[in-house]
């Protein structure tokens, strides 16, 4: 609820603050218990940051983040800790995520140690059924990170996220270094885990077409704002931002019917640092007018839970 992220700039000749960059400005939105919300948007608009926050690995610089009922914003560090057994990420590189001297046993065991789980066997034992689920085997456990493959190592990181039995796993873009064949499958492992194991998603990734299968709604987010938020077949179907429409115009469609009214986006995201006044989008915008430049756009309701953040719909 509001949540807010800025770093400060500092440098001059005194080292001073000399501005901020806003990577999060005021974003809300909700999950519902075993939905998967995808977060869309190009990269530095915030997604990630967002998602980070939301586990407190990143402390907001305000607003708030309400769990299950648990104002996660007031925790204290040990209290966030175990709220960490709820809440899990899982990375965009595995590989980088994986401690390259750790065998996939120890990796897996560690947070179950960290959170005083189980005997040493029960942990164990938790490991290699945790390795079944995600579709590898006991025969990996001894393993190093280095020997698997990119859509194996992302199969580990998704079993580490899972060893605590989470609710919601913020996946940051968990597909996006695989080749487009390994992609697929671990959306589909993500899937059926949703299903088996009553789990919630925070989504983010920076392609339109990887959310669309997975995702219940989608917010795409721009220059660290959500300004567009609905249900998947309404952002496919009918996407009202023009930032949104642009996004679409880039996905490859199958039916060369349903052609869209195409928007080519031009030049350059702006600066987080220096963003244009008004609408942020409005040095990018095929529609913008006077009111663009100068009125931030508030973020309503355009129907039925349609939102979106543009002075073109106005009720
Ligand atoms: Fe474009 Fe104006 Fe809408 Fe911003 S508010 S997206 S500039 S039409
Ligand atoms: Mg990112």
């Amino acid at each position: 609820k509001n949540l807010k992220k800025y770093y400060p700039i500092t440098g001059g000749v005194l080292g001073g603050e000399v501005g901020v960059v806003k990577a999060v400005d005021d974003v809300s939105f909700s999950v519902k218990r075993g939905e998967t919300l995808g977060l869309v948007g190009e990269s530095g608009c915030g997604k990630s940051t967002t998602g980070r926050s939301l586990l407190r690995l990143i402390e907001p610089t305000s607003g708030e983040i309400h769990f299950d009922g648990v104002n996660v914003s007031s925790l204290s560090r040990d209290e966030m800790r175990k709220m960490r057994r709820d809440m899990q990420i899982v990375f965009q590189d595995p590989f980088a995520s994986l401690n390259p001297r750790h065998n996939i046993e120890k990796i897996l065991e560690e947070p179950l140690i960290v959170h005083g789980i189980g005997s040493s066997a029960e942990r164990k034992k938790r490991v290699l059924e945790m390795l079944e689920v995600v579709g590898l085997s006991s025969y990996h456990a001894r393993r190093y990170p280095h020997q698997f493959s990119g859509g194996q190592r992302q199969r580990i990181g998704i079993a580490r996220a899972l060893m605590l039995n989470p609710k919601l796993i913020v996946a940051d873009e968990p597909v996006s270094a695989l080749d487009v064949s390994i992609q697929s499958q671990v959306l589909n492992l993500m899937q059926d885990l949703q299903r088996e194991m009553g789990l919630t998603y925070l989504f983010i990734a920076h392609d339109l077409s990887v959310v669309r299968h997975i995702s219940d709604r989608v917010g795409v987010m721009y220059l660290g704002r959500i300004v567009e938020l609905t249900t998947s077949g309404q952002l496919y179907s009918n996407p009202l931002h023009p930032y949104t429409k642009a996004l679409l115009s880039a996905v490859p469609t199958p039916d060369p019917d349903a052609a869209r009214e195409r928007v080519i986006l031009q030049g350059d995201v702006p600066s987080p640092a220096n963003p244009p006044s008004g609408c942020t989008f409005h040095t990018r915008c095929p529609h913008v007018t006077d009111e663009c430049r100068t009125k931030r756009p508030d973020f309503r309701d355009a129907g039925n839970g349609h939102f979106v953040a543009c002075h073109l719909y106005k009720s």
